[in-house]
């Protein structure tokens, strides 16, 4: 047989090879390797954060077992709704007091000590804040380089993931022993919460690392549905010229149950708080609807919604780039036509 990990030798053959049908014995017979998946839980020991079944998502798309490890002081719910999660075969979890603010200093050994116990041929968890702070850490001490942000798989070693700002598509194969990457939540579907029935196991917590303290989060409390996983979000840019004017869509939003998004240049001239930032460095989305008001559409803006599925744009410019990715566009004053929306 030849060797899996290059795929110009086996054009046929990946599917066969990733597949969850090459069950443990013939595995071991033929030297093909199980493909076991480890997916990190994020979650704030009561509700499991929603990218957590996009990434369950991904995990199963790789064939071979989707496990999944919840660490957490007192997280008995989450366990209960993980073990519902279809896909999944069987929940890890740890629990100390340690793990409280899901700090990477402390995650990350149990982890490694988890992977000693199961050696998974693939880690993962979603592209979020958690996972972005988490993976790359483990990443290091396996001594294998990760992959981060990805919207697609191919096969068990080959993944796709956006460069240059979503402006170009780079197919990465990864040659690690141990493939360790973030999945792009709005890139998969999530995965159904009913109808699994995984069984848990505890795993031993390794004494903490004490390298760091989680003292307190102070979050944002909003009545509006979270930007990320909102069905229609409502973003403003520069154009609405000041914070006060953000009223406008507000107003907006709450009648249409939106989550309320906005533009770098809003963010940084302090019209609205950072975390409302959609775009390459702010919050990826991709809701059913996305209506950009006053935003010019550069390409680090688009990076961040353009696969909404769709796009509304209200710019006074008909030049905006806004308009070469919206599916309805209204060249108007966006001060008469919000006005005239209420
Ligand atoms: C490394 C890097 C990362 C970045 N990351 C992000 C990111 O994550 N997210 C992001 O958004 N940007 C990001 N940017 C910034 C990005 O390049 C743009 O500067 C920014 O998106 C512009 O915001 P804007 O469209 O609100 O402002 P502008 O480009 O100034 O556009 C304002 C628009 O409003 C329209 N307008 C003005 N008045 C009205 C009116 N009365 N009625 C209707 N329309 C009106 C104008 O025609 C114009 O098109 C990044 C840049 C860099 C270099």
């Amino acid at each position: 047989m030849k060797p899996h990990n290059d795929e110009q030798q086996l054009p046929n053959c990946e599917t066969v090879i990733g597949a969850a049908a090459v069950p443990k014995v013939l595995s071991k017979a033929f030297n093909i390797p199980f493909q076991s998946t480890l997916v990190v839980v994020e979650h704030n020991n009561d509700k499991l954060t929603p990218i957590t079944l996009n990434a369950i998502t991904a995990a199963s798309k790789l064939g071979g077992e989707v496990s999944c490890l919840v660490a957490g002081t007192n997280c008995a719910t989450v366990v209960e709704q993980i073990s519902k999660v279809q896909g999944v075969k069987k929940v890890l979890v740890a629990q100390h007091d340690s793990y409280k603010g899901s700090l990477p200093e402390e995650l990350t050994p149990l982890i490694l000590e988890t992977q000693k116990k199961f050696n998974f041929t693939h880690i993962c968890a979603g592209a979020s804040a958690f996972g972005k702070n988490l993976l790359p850490r483990v990443a290091a001490k396996l001594d294998v380089a990760p992959v981060s942000d990805i919207i697609e798989i191919k096969s068990p070693d080959t993944f796709v993931r956006t460069i240059y700002a979503g402006n170009a598509l780079s197919t990465v194969k990864c040659n690690e022993p141990i493939k360790v990457f973030t999945v792009r939540g709005t890139s998969f579907e999530a995965a159904p919460t009913e109808g699994g029935s995984a069984a848990s196991e505890d795993v031993a917590a390794p004494s903490p690392a004490g390298i760091s303290e989680w003292l307190e989060q102070s979050l944002t409390k909003s009545d509006r549905p979270d930007l990320t996983s909102a069905k229609v979000v409502v973003s403003g840019g520069r154009g609405l010229k000041s914070g006060d004017n953000f009223k406008l869509l507000y107003d907006l939003a709450d009648k249409m149950n939106a989550a309320v998004g906005a533009s770098r240049a809003a963010v940084d001239a302090g019209y609205v708080p950072n975390d409302l930032q959609v775009g390459q460095t702010g919050k990826i989305v991709a809701p059913d609807l996305y209506i950009a008001v006053g935003i010019s559409g550069a390409i680090q803006h688009l990076a961040g919604m353009k696969d909404s599925k769709t796009i509304v744009a209200i710019n006074k410019d008909p030049e905006a780039p806004i308009f070469q990715v919206a599916d309805y566009g209204l060249v108007a004053d966006l001060f008469k036509v919000t006005k005239s929306a209420e």
